[in-house]
């Protein structure tokens, strides 16, 4: 029997302001324990919270980017339970009144185009941090206490993990592009829920689903869904039901095992916080955000293809990440040619990358350094092949391109007369060569050209050299 799956997302993101939501606390991450805290955010009774107005900005920013209808009135409300990493035992977050609700991202896997529906997204405060691994008890830390989240709830409709995993992608795409979030994943900066059922093809109802929270990587995100897919599939065709639960994914081992069942779900006892007044925006205030909303990705792909001739392929490829497009953008300002660009950043740079395994934002060198050494090799001063190693060195010391070539002497050699007493004295080495090429064997031409390079350490300009073989034969 043929099985469908039903998969809707719950993504948390921190927002990338410098303070916290509801107080004037630090957000970054990484410092010591307990000492970005104040007492707002640790709850202390009799203080007020102040809704920090960036948040509101930066999630109208998102919804915007993710087409939805911005409220022009939400509210906050407390959401009561008891934990460990939360002194306040209530969170602020928004309940019936989101601030965006019914939006849209489009994605592509593989050769289909399909829209995924976005339900709402709210703004809200994270949590603090439980320590366990410390070797003395379990300990808080609640610096994360009251740092500003976005959830972006989806419509449960991705049918594979594949679809899941591109939607996710194109999530954390949209929220660097519009600047909302860091998207760090290994910080915690974007954090997936995934909520799954699976029912028999042609049926109309959605089956029980399950859902697995905090999930980090999108390798995580697919690994789980094929095999929480797999597990509920297995279920059902040995004629059992599907508990409705909330299962912990083990992405070391590969399973999922259930943390607690919906039936003992809390029961928030969601209201509206007296402390805080409802948002109230104006639509000239949406208007503005969307007017200055940074070029999104699909957006950026277009021009690159119709501005600049670039290939689907390659203008998706730069536009991935944010880091990447803006460099290719600046290098091109820089240098104004955009093919060369495409070249190096697509082949020496991005295997360099690769290799070192780093991004795009942490090169050492600039875009003008790189529209610089373009225009060294259009305007012949170096060789493609000079141009690598230069490439290479940029690499390493982020020391500018013409420097690096005055340094190294690595200047392409266009001096006729100089080259002229190179290429004889290669070419009365190599009679044979010599004879070949008289007797209209061309490949002989390369042979000759390789020792003029060879001699002269890759610096003869290659159309000077072949010309020079030709007058001297
Ligand atoms: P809750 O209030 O329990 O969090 P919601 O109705 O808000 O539940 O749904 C949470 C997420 O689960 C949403 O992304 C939604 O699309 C998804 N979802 C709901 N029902 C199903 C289902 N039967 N199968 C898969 N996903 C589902
Ligand atoms: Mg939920
Ligand atoms: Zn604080």
């Amino acid at each position: 029997m043929d099985y469908e799956i039903v998969i809707g997302l719950e993504i948390h993101s921190e927002l990338d302001t410098n303070s916290k939501i509801f107080c004037g606390c630090s957000t970054t991450f990484g410092a010591e324990e307990n000492t970005q805290t104040c007492p707002v955010c640790l709850g202390l009774p009799g203080t007020l919270p102040v809704l920090n107005k960036k948040v509101v900005e930066y999630a109208v920013r998102a919804g915007i980017a993710m087409d939805c209808k911005i409220a022009n009135f939400s509210k906050l409300d407390r959401k009561n339970y008891f934990y460990p990493d939360l002194p306040k035992a209530y969170q602020i977050s928004q309940f019936d009144l989101p601030i965006c609700q019914r939006g849209d991202v489009e994605i592509e896997v593989g050769d289909y185009k399909k829209t995924i529906g976005i339900t709402r997204i709210h703004i809200e405060e994270d949590a603090g941090k439980l320590i366990h691994d410390s070797g003395e008890g379990t300990l808080a830390d609640n610096n994360r206490c009251g740092v500003p989240l976005i959830e972006i709830v989806t419509e449960p409709d991705m049918r594979s993990a594949a679809e899941a995993r591109t939607f996710a992608e194109k999530i954390k795409s949209i929220l660097e592009y519009t600047e909302v979030s860091d998207c760090k994943m290994q910080e915690g900066s974007l954090r997936f829920d995934v909520n799954l059922s699976v029912r028999k093809n042609g049926t109309k109802e959605l089956g029980t689903r399950t859902e697995m929270k905090n999930l980090n990587s999108f390798r995580a995100l697919e690994r789980a869904v094929e095999a929480e897919s797999r597990r509920q599939i297995f279920e059902l065709e040995r004629g059992n039901r599907i508990i409705q639960e909330t299962r912990k994914w083990d992405d070391d081992n590969g399973e999922s095992f259930s943390l607690r069942s919906k039936e003992e779900a809390h029961d928030y006892r969601y209201f509206p916080d007296p402390d805080l007044v409802p948002i109230v925006l104006e639509n000239s205030y949406i208007k503005e955000i969307e007017d200055h909303l940074p070029k999104l990705p699909w957006v950026r792909k277009k021009d690159y293809m119709e501005k600049w001739n670039l290939s689907e392929y390659d203008a998706d490829v730069l536009t991935v990440s944010k880091d990447t497009a803006s460099f290719f953008e600046k290098t091109v300002e820089a240098c104004g040619d955009p093919k060369s660009v495409v070249n190096w950043i697509m082949g020496d740079i991005s295997a360099a990358l690769n290799e070192q395994n780093i991004s795009m934002k942490d090169v050492k060198f600039s875009p003008g350094d790189l529209g610089e050494l373009i225009g060294l090799i259009n305007k012949k001063a170096i060789s493609v092949s000079i141009g690598k190693q230069v490439l290479k060195q940029m690499m390493e010391t982020g020391e500018s391109p013409s420097k690096i070539v005055e340094k190294s002497g690595l200047s392409q050699m266009n001096d006729e007369d100089e080259l002229k007493k190179i290429v004889l004295t290669v070419l009365e080495k190599n009679p044979q060569s010599v004879e070949d090429l008289k007797n209209g064997k061309e490949k002989a031409i390369g042979f000759l050209v390789g020792q003029i390079m060879k001699e002269t350490k890759g610096k003869a300009n290659p159309q000077v050299v072949n010309k020079l073989i030709k007058d001297n034969i």
